[in-house]
């Protein structure tokens, strides 16, 4: 009965135990037998005293199996607990793990994770990497497929909501003569009647579209969902500088159409409400930090890569309408470059008590989706827009 060295053991071999069954104070002597089951070992208790006393049969799932261990660290004895038939301790510990095996005893993940880190590394690897793919890819996709039914009231009502506080915040009414604004009125009314098919990114979806006019906030435009596009005196004094024609400004208003074409803003609102339950399924109520944080840093990235798809937007529906886009690109590198300077000139006015908003952050003077709030991107978006074409866009 005694095991070898190589603990040569078969099924239905017994190890000697001290069985602690809950009702006498003394130990038990028994001697314990695993015999493999479907659903995993189950454990025999046969009493040595009094003798003829009939064996305890435990099924697999009424025994909580102590944790395997590393061969280099075997525990002194093995301690299994029986729940309410006590617990059990055996010596022979090489014994009975190789009992438990023969008996047909599989080690569970959890297991695994106990003795080895390069499991547990692998697991949590494999978490992390699950959850960034849910940032990075799930979350859009899944708020891009929502937004479809996300009706037309809740975007003018969003709209109608975030102008009236920026008008109560930076923004003041247009200086611009009403003719000039009728005149760009009309370029705007007929670049959006003109939107091929093809340019559509939501079928069905129809927006009502408006060009306003505001001041207060230095050259700028930018798109509310539903089709309402807001184009500061800024912007048209800034091409009149440059000495460019008014294609340069009907760039600016393609590309806008395109923001609201691809119900940008929309699709980070839901972005954010799926980013939050999706967070609040997958870590429970730990997740506000986590949150707001990864909504920062995925917000980034969506940023940009809406910037490339009104731009895209914007080749296309120009190219459509025989417009060139070029003066759009020295536009946007004109405002950039007034922009550093004006920057560069608070800096040495040392304008750190400057009011918020009009020479805040970059977040704080313009909203997030305005025309240059891929900032960064700028030297690049204006060379494929003087080119007519970029490699990212679809062709
Ligand atoms: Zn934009």
């Amino acid at each position: 009965m005694k095991a070898s060295q190589e603990f040569t053991v078969a099924p239905g071999d017994l190890l000697p135990g001290r069985w602690f069954d809950g009702r006498s104070s003394q130990a038990r002597p028994v001697l314990v037998g695993l015999q493999p089951t479907p659903r995993g070992p189950s454990l025999l208790l046969h009493p040595l005293a009094p003798p003829g006393e009939a064996p305890t049969v435990l099924r697999h799932a009424q025994v909580g199996w102590p944790e395997t261990w590393s061969a280099q660290r075997p525990p002194p004895r093995v301690v299994v607990d029986l729940r309410e038939h006590g617990s059990l301790e055996v010596d022979a510990v090489s014994e009975w793990q190789a009992a438990l095996a023969a008996a047909g005893a599989r080690p569970g993940l959890a297991q695994h994770m106990q003795t080895r880190w390069s499991v547990l590394l692998a697991v949590l690897l494999a978490a992390a990497i699950g959850l960034l793919l849910f940032y990075r890819y799930g979350t859009p996709w899944a708020a891009t497929q929502l937004t479809r039914w996300v009706p037309m009231g809740w975007e003018t009502a969003m709209a109608d909501q975030g102008l009236q506080e920026m008008d109560d915040g930076l923004l003041k009414p247009s200086k611009l003569a009403p003719e000039r604004q009728a005149q760009l009125r009309a370029r705007f009314d007929a670049l959006a009647q003109q939107i091929p098919p093809a340019l559509h990114r939501y079928t069905h979806y129809a927006p009502q579209w408006t060009l306003e006019f505001r001041a207060g906030m230095g050259a700028n435009a930018f798109a509310l969902p539903g089709g309402r596009v807001v184009m500061t005196d800024g912007l048209v004094q800034a091409a009149a500088r440059q000495g460019l024609g008014d294609e340069a400004l009907v760039g600016v208003l393609a590309h806008e159409i395109g923001h609201v074409v691809h119900r940008h803003t929309t699709r980070m609102v839901v972005e954010q409400g799926v980013l939050q339950m999706g967070l609040g399924l997958a870590l429970g109520d730990v997740s506000g930090i986590l949150s707001t944080g990864s909504a920062l840093l995925t917000g980034l990235h969506y940023r940009r890569s809406h910037e490339r798809e009104a731009d895209c937007f914007a080749l296309g529906l120009m190219r459509h309408a025989a417009l060139p886009t070029a003066p759009m690109g020295t536009l946007l590198l004109a405002i950039a470059r007034d922009e550093d300077e004006d920057d560069k000139k608070q800096e040495k006015d040392g304008a750190r008590s400057a009011p918020p908003g009009k020479h805040g952050s970059p977040e704080a003077a313009h909203p997030i989706w305005s025309l240059l709030s891929s900032h960064p991107d700028t030297v690049e978006r204006a060379s494929a827009l003087q080119q007519g074409q970029a490699p990212h866009c679809p062709q």
